[in-house]
C-alpha cells in the first residue's frame, strides 16, 4: 500500500478524553522526556562503570539529578537514594528504620488516612513484633499534633505521616509534627509523592527525617523515585531491604535507572521553576470547577479540609449519586472514584470514610484531579457534562421511585 492510500481515521482514542486523575499519575512533561532520550541511546553507559567515558557520563548526570532533587526539598544531595517508586523508598523508610533501630524500640505511629503502602508495611512490621498506632482524622481529613503526642512512647522508634493525601488532597502540618518527634529524638518519615513540586517542601525547616517521592507523580516517569535520609542531626541509619552491589551508599542495591533519575532530575528543576505559578493557575481550574458544579447542582459535598489542599483537588459527592454510576455515565472523562491501588474494590475508600460521613455519601465520592496540562475550556466541558450525568442519574432514580 502506497502511503497515499492509506486513510487515517481516528488514531488515537484518548485524544477526545479529557484527563482529571493527575493524582493516579502524570503525563510526562515534553521537556522532560527530551532530557532522557540521550540516556537510552549514546549516553546509555551504566553510572557504576568507573573506567570509561560511557560511565562517566552517566554518572555525572545522575549526580547532576541528585542535586535538583534534593534543591527542591532542601536537602543535601548526598542525602538523596534513588529507588523503583515511592512504594519502594516508603518500604525501605520503614523497615529500614525498624530493623536498624530494633534495640531502641518497637512503637510506630501513623495515620488511618495513609497510602496503602505506608499502612501495608506497617502492617507487615506488626506481623514482625512492632507495635503500631493507627491515629484517626477529623471531618476534614486533618490530623490532631495533640492525639499523637498523647501516644508517643520511650519505645517509639517512628511517625510516619503522609504531608498531601492522595485522595482528599488535605495538607498536614508536617512542621508541627516534626518539632514534636524531634523533640522526643523519634524519626519523622514523610510520604511526600503528592506534594513534592506541589507545595514548598523544606526538609530541614519542617524537621523531616526521611522524606518518600515518585517521578511520576510530578511529570517525571513511572519505576523512578526516591527516599531522603538525614545525613546529620541526627544522622539516619537504615537497615538495607535488598542485598547486592552496595550502590547509593549500600542503601538501594541495584544498577541505576539513569534515563529515569535524569528524568526525575529534570521534573524537580522543573517545579522548581515553576510551582508558585502552576500552583496558581491549577487552583483557579480548580475553583472554577467547584463554582460551576455547586451553583448547578443541589446536594454537592466536598470531602477534605476546603482550603488547606492540593491546588489540583477536589473530592466531591453528589446526594443520590453513586460513584460507579456517574462514571459510567461519564466515558470521557477521566475521573476516579477511591484511588487507583484500591478501585478494583468496590467499597468505598478507607480515606472518605474515615471522615466519618455516611455511608452513601462515602459511596458516591468522586476525585478531580487537576494538573499541568489542563485548559479552561477542558475545565467547562467536563463541568458540564458532570452536572448532565449527575441530572440524568438523579432523574432517572425518580422516574423508577414513582
Ligand atoms: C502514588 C503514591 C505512592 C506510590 O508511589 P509509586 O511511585 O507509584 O510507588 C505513595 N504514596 C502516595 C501518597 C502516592 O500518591
Amino acid at each position: 500500500m502506497r502511503a497515499e492510500d492509506a486513510i487515517i481515521v481516528s488514531t488515537d482514542p484518548m485524544a477526545s478524553v479529557i484527563y482529571l486523575d493527575y493524582h493516579a499519575t502524570t503525563p510526562v512533561d515534553p521537556r522532560v522526556l527530551e532530557e532522557m532520550l540521550p540516556y537510552f541511546r549514546e549516553r546509555f553507559g551504566n553510572a557504576a562503570s568507573h573506567q570509561h567515558l560511557f560511565g562517566w557520563a552517566a554518572a555525572e548526570a545522575v549526580e547532576l539529578a541528585r542535586s535538583r532533587v534534593a534543591s527542591l526539598i532542601g536537602a543535601d544531595p548526598a542525602e538523596i537514594i534513588f529507588t523503583s517508586g515511592a512504594t519502594e523508598s516508603i518500604n525501605l523508610a520503614l523497615k529500614g528504620v525498624a530493623k536498624a533501630y530494633k534495640d531502641r524500640g518497637r512503637h510506630l505511629a501513623t495515620w488511618v488516612t495513609e497510602h496503602k503502602a505506608t499502612l501495608d508495611t506497617v502492617h507487615r512490621l506488626e506481623q514482625s513484633g512492632c507495635r503500631a498506632t493507627y491515629l484517626p482524622v477529623d471531618h476534614l481529613g486533618m490530623i490532631d499534633p495533640g492525639q499523637l503526642e498523647a501516644t508517643l512512647g520511650s519505645d517509639t522508634i517512628l511517625t510516619s505521616l503522609l504531608l498531601a493525601n492522595n485522595e482528599i488532597g488535605v495538607i498536614q502540618p508536617v512542621a508541627e509534627i516534626g518539632a514534636m518527634t524531634r523533640g522526643r529524638q523519634i524519626l519523622l518519615h514523610v510520604d511526600a509523592a503528592q506534594a513534592v513540586g506541589k507545595i514548598p517542601i523544606d526538609v530541614n525547616a519542617m524537621k523531616i527525617d526521611l522524606l518518600s517521592m515518585s517521578g511520576h507523580k510530578l511529570y517525571g516517569p513511572k519505576g523512578i523515585g526516591a527516599l531522603y535520609v538525614r545525613r546529620r542531626q541526627p544522622r539516619v541509619r537504615l537497615t538495607p531491604t535488598l542485598d547486592g552491589g552496595g550502590h547509593e551508599r549500600g542503601l538501594r542495591s541495584g544498577t541505576l535507572n539513569v534515563p529515569g533519575i535524569v528524568g526525575l532530575g529534570k521534573a524537580c528543576e522543573i517545579a522548581a521553576e515553576e510551582m508558585a505559578q502552576e500552583h496558581q493557575r491549577v487552583a483557579a481550574l480548580r475553583d472554577r470547577m467547584w463554582s460551576r458544579l455547586s451553583s448547578k447542582l443541589e446536594g454537592t459535598i466536598l470531602h477534605g479540609h476546603p482550603t488547606r489542599r492540593l491546588a489540583g483537588n477536589l473530592n466531591i459527592s453528589f446526594e443520590g449519586v453513586g460513584s460507579s454510576e456517574l462514571l459510567a455515565e461519564l466515558p470521557q472523562i477521566a475521573l476516579s472514584s477511591g484511588s487507583a491501588c484500591t478501585s478494583a474494590h468496590p467499597e468505598p475508600s478507607h480515606v472518605i470514610r474515615a471522615l466519618g460521613v455516611s455511608e452513601e455519601l462515602a459511596k458516591g465520592a468522586i476525585r478531580v484531579g487537576l494538573g499541568r496540562f489542563n485548559t479552561e475550556d477542558e475545565i467547562d466541558r467536563a463541568g458540564d457534562e458532570i452536572i448532565r450525568a449527575v441530572k440524568v442519574i438523579r432523574n432517572r432514580k425518580s422516574v423508577m421511585a414513582r
